[in-house]
């Protein structure tokens, strides 16, 4: 049989379909070698991807951070709770929603040792729920205002100011239905950011009632159907399965899209456009400026009427992950878990984002106050008696540093000038034995020597003539 001529193929389209294939696989093979730790085959440990750690150096801004969220939580008249992050994985399906990317692509599930499944939680307000629920919040005087600080897990693409494990701070509201805890909730997060000195504005939107969602999502589908082949993958799969989701969509033909399409606002009801209308007064009557967003419905299934985002008003430079923190209204969420039909409101904060925001503000307060007082020991019983006298100076707050890993004393005064203190406490074999103790002022170098037993006092009367506000006043 003779050989079939094969036809001369355009080399073109031969090479364009290899070459791009050879791109798409050493893509996912830099993605796979990102994730098992940028390919390094080292005896170390690397840091699992989209993990971080949060360095000693960086703990002045966090703290800055927790402290503002605990002090205006309590301001607010919100109570700490203290949520697990392991809860049941159906905990999230159901309310969250199993068609939200989330839920989909992003929760870490497993099965634990009991067979259950189970999930590293990827937000709070679920458990917040839960907890009101199981506690039987609902015989409490209402509204239940509970607020919460910790670790949330999502296997997202990491980027900057995107991580698979980050933290967030949220206030939920419990058992009122009342426009004005929407508007109280906004005030509270914009105090934050306020204290914290950050620019951000309010973007708001109501996406109304289940039913009333239920005309409007009609509409946006068959306002879309013509345009489907338009259409990224990922936003038909959307307008399949949860067509409000294209509204946050990032394609440039679906954002060209949505400029002509119906708007929610157009179809709520009455009593819920009544509702929004209420929440924008009270944030008028408080001089919170805001912008309507009639794209923003945030990602998950349980809200309701008011949503809204506190977005960093940035000058230039990278806009990216620029929303610091959102929420809204979720009035079916108990009733979703089996509880009694519960109003609820709240709203969650990105650490991780506002901590950057507040570095690229320069804001950097000190970890910890900075010490005085410097201990220099010269020998093994000079030590033993530091240890003491440590504890004396503790307990009086004053902070004292000190090198016990260093023995000579020009290497400890050496350190006594980098870290700045005022004064040194050196300590050697001689006034062990005469119990005495050397002060020396770092600035003029003037030393005395006096009673070990008076020195805490001593310390502490000379710190509070320099500096009156570093010390407490000697009683
Ligand atoms: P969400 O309810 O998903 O909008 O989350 C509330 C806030 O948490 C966001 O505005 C972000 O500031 C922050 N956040 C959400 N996901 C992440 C993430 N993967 N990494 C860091 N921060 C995040």
């Amino acid at each position: 049989m003779p050989l079939k001529k094969e036809k001369p193929v355009p080399p073109k389209k031969i090479i364009k379909p290899v070459v791009e294939k050879v791109v798409e696989k050493k893509e996912k093979e830099k993605e796979k070698e990102e994730e098992e730790g940028g390919g390094k085959s080292s005896k170390t440990f690397e840091l699992l991807r989209g993990f971080r750690d949060i360095l000693p150096e960086e703990q002045g801004r966090w703290n800055l951070v927790r402290d503002t969220v605990r002090s205006i939580a309590e301001s607010y008249s919100f109570d700490r709770i203290d949520l697990p992050i392991l809860e049941r994985s159906d905990l999230f399906q159901k309310t969250v929603g199993k068609a939200t990317d989330i839920v989909e692509k992003e929760m870490y599930v497993f099965t634990d040792p009991s067979n259950r499944s189970v999930a590293l939680r990827p937000e709070a307000t679920a458990s917040a729920a839960r907890a009101y629920i199981s506690h039987g919040m609902l015989d409490r005087p209402q509204p239940v205002k509970m607020w919460y600080v910790g670790p949330m897990f999502r296997h997202d693409r990491p980027q900057a100011g995107r991580y698979r494990q980050f933290y967030q701070a949220g206030f939920e509201s419990f058992g009122v239905d009342e426009p004005i805890v929407d508007a109280q909730l906004i005030v509270l997060g914009a105090q934050i950011f306020r204290e914290l000195g950050l620019d951000i504005k309010v973007e708001i939107n109501s996406i109304g009632t289940p039913e009333c969602r239920q005309a409007y999502l009609a509409e946006l589908s068959s306002y879309f159907r013509p345009h489907r082949n338009k259409l990224s993958e990922d936003d038909k799969r959307r307008l399949q399965k949860n067509p409000l989701r294209i509204l946050d969509s990032k394609e440039e033909a679906t954002l060209e899209l949505l400029q002509e399409a119906p708007q929610i606002l157009d179809w709520l009801d009455d009593k819920s456009k009544e509702h929004f209308m209420k929440v924008l007064e009270f944030l008028e009557e408080v001089e919170i400026p805001y912008v309507l967003n009639p794209h923003l419905v945030r990602g998950l299934d349980y809200y309701t009427h008011t949503v809204f985002e506190f977005v960093l008003v940035q000058d230039e430079g990278d806009k990216s992950q620029s929303a610091l923190g959102g929420g809204g209204r979720y009035d079916g969420l108990i009733q979703l878990l089996g509880g009694r039909p519960t109003p609820g409101c709240g709203f969650a904060l990105g650490l991780e984002r506002i901590v950057r925001a507040l570095d690229a503000k320069g804001v950097n307060p000190p970890e910890r106050s900075k010490p005085s007082v410097f201990f220099a020991q010269l020998g093994d019983a000079a030590r033993r008696v530091g240890l003491k006298l440590f504890e004396e100076f503790r307990r009086a707050g004053v902070p004292v540093v000190e090198a016990f890993g260093k023995s000579a004393l020009k290497g400890q005064l050496e350190a006594a000038n980098k870290l700045g203190v005022q004064l040194t406490l050196i300590l050697g074999q001689k006034e062990v034995l005469d119990g005495t103790i050397i002060i020396r002022d770092m600035e003029s170098g003037a030393q005395e020597i006096m009673d070990v037993k008076k020195v805490v006092q001593i310390v502490k009367k000379k710190l509070h003539t320099d500096h009156p506000s570093d010390v407490p006043a000697v009683e």
